[in-house]
């Protein structure tokens, strides 16, 4: 009998280039989906899925938003694909302090896919009608593993990053007496 508590579902989106037509009704979707209140508003500027264009080979490429990081990489990769050069952030999922890509547009804070929390199909899956993105979960052998930080500890890390742990102190201390 195999031993249920070592396991792990890895919950996975594949994507297929040759499929997407760039229509970006997973921005749409995404952005809706984890708008407050639900479907409030549909801004893809909050989408925690981007469609990067490429110009000259007429390709779209979605993009999920990976993990903040707090200082942008000093040695990157550049890749040459049919012709064209690309740097390493052309495809890079991270909210990194070197562009505006996956940030809540008035705070800044970070934005990071969450799979759409409990829903059983992640919402930029369930809209992509050309079937460009597909949707697994597969079992696998936990490791060891530090727990993953949450949205609000990743906000609070990128604010202490950019303003210092006494400002940010400050400001909860002045939020608090206001409640
Ligand atoms: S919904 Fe699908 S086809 Fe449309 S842009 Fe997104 S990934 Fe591409
Ligand atoms: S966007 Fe990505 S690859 Fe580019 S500097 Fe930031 S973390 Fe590095
Ligand atoms: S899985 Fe959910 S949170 Fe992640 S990009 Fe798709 S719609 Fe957005």
């Amino acid at each position: 009998m195999s031993d249920q508590s070592n396991k792990k579902i890895v919950r996975e989106i594949k994507v297929d280039l040759d499929k997407c037509i760039g229509c970006r009704a997973c921005e749409v979707a995404c952005s809706g989906f984890h708008a407050s209140p639900k479907y409030s508003s549909f801004n893809p500027s909050r989408s925690r899925i981007r469609v990067v264009q490429d110009l000259v080979n007429d390709v779209y490429v979605p993009l999920r938003a990976g993990e903040y990081t707090a200082a942008e990489c000093t040695g990157r990769q550049t890749f040459k694909i049919h012709g064209k050069q690309y740097t390493e952030c052309n495809f890079c999922p991270a909210s990194c302090p070197s562009r505006d890509l996956f940030k809540e547009p008035d705070s800044g804070l970070p934005l990071k896919c969450d799979m759409c929390a409990d829903e059983k199909m992640p919402m930029c899956v369930e809209v992509c009608r050309p079937g460009a993105l597909t949707y697994e979960e597969r079992e696998e052998e936990r490791a060891e593993e530090e727990p993953a930080l949450g949205e609000v500890e990743t906000g609070l890390q990128s604010l202490l990053h950019k303003h210092g742990a006494q400002k940010v102190m400050d400001t909860i201390a002045r939020l608090s007496q206001d409640k």
